[in-house]
């Protein structure tokens, strides 16, 4: 008998070959959009919560889920320090800025470190996705985890995801693992909305651009794979401020370039799905 050589890719098909899903939709919404990273830090926190803020002015009405079951952020970047009510039945939402919001984070203390295998991230996202009395959401936001773990495999099998959002910096490293994450979505055969290009570059006080981690690196990832692409965000001090202060540039201050360009990105988003 000759033994085959496996590789690493035979193993992880064997998880996510297509197969019919029966993909639900999260209950009390209409469309669903994530909003993934390949690496941490790159912002995808921050956002997937100013583009939740932006919908919201736009007078939809808005949802985000904090799926990073490994390391909420909702519960800083909102500022929300209250426990969820529940009826015995359903949890709901708590309200901040006109958005509803729910994280792992409301439930646990801040300190306490997540450790989950698995099937517990499994249970937690069928709990957040079908046990939480979301209310007639236009748009409900999930902030994923950063990678192509569990939750990813488990939301794009199981819910009914309307696009994702693709989160970068323009530094090869993350791109590598972009590669890898447009690869996974297009293998669960997931609509990619497309890619954005966040800290891209930095305007000194002499007005000029300075592309610290380097430049077009996304766009051009973006065309490789043939997916569109959605725009830059440079670095801007205040975003960083008005994270850690619990309220997101774009409530905290709607005239700064950066809201606009959230705005822009929300009018685009409201144009494609709801007229
Ligand atoms: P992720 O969710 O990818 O781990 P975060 O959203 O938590 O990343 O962002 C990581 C850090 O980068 C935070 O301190 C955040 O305030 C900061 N940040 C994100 N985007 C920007 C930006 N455009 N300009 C400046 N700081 C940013």
């Amino acid at each position: 008998m000759t033994n085959k050589k496996v590789g690493l890719s035979d193993t992880m098909k064997a998880k996510t070959t297509p197969k019919t899903y029966r993909r639900n939709p999260i209950i009390g919404t209409k469309y669903t959009i994530a909003i993934s990273s390949a690496k941490g830090g790159v912002g995808k926190s921050t956002f997937a919560s100013n583009l939740a803020l932006a919908l919201g002015k736009l007078d939809l009405k808005v949802g985000i889920l904090d799926a990073d079951i490994y390391g909420p952020s909702l519960p800083k970047l909102f500022s929300i320090n209250e426990k969820p009510e529940s009826d015995g039945q359903n949890i709901k939402p708590i309200n901040k800025y006109g958005i509803q919001c729910m994280s792992i984070g409301f439930l646990t203390d801040e300190q306490t470190p997540m450790i989950w295998r698995g099937p517990m991230v499994t249970s937690a996202i069928k709990t957040f996705t079908q046990k939480v009395s979301w209310e007639n959401l236009d748009f409900i936001i999930v902030d994923m985890p950063p990678g192509t773990g569990d939750t990813q495999l488990t939301f794009s099998q199981e819910i009914k995801l309307d696009g994702v959002i693709i989160i970068s910096t323009p530094q090869e490293i993350a791109l590598l693992d972009v590669k890898r994450g447009i690869r996974m979505f297009e293998k669960l055969k997931v609509n990619i909305l497309g890619l954005v290009d966040n800290m891209s570059y930095f305007i000194g006080d002499d007005g000029k651009k300075y592309p610290i981690f380097g430049e077009g690196a996304v766009e051009k990832t973006a065309n490789e794979f043939s997916k569109k692409f959605l725009g830059q965000i440079p670095i801007d001090i205040n975003v960083g401020k008005c994270g850690d202060k619990g309220k997101p540039i774009v409530e905290e201050d709607i005239d700064s370039d950066i809201s606009k360009i959230y705005l822009n990105l929300a009018e685009k988003l409201k144009q494609e799905f709801i007229n």
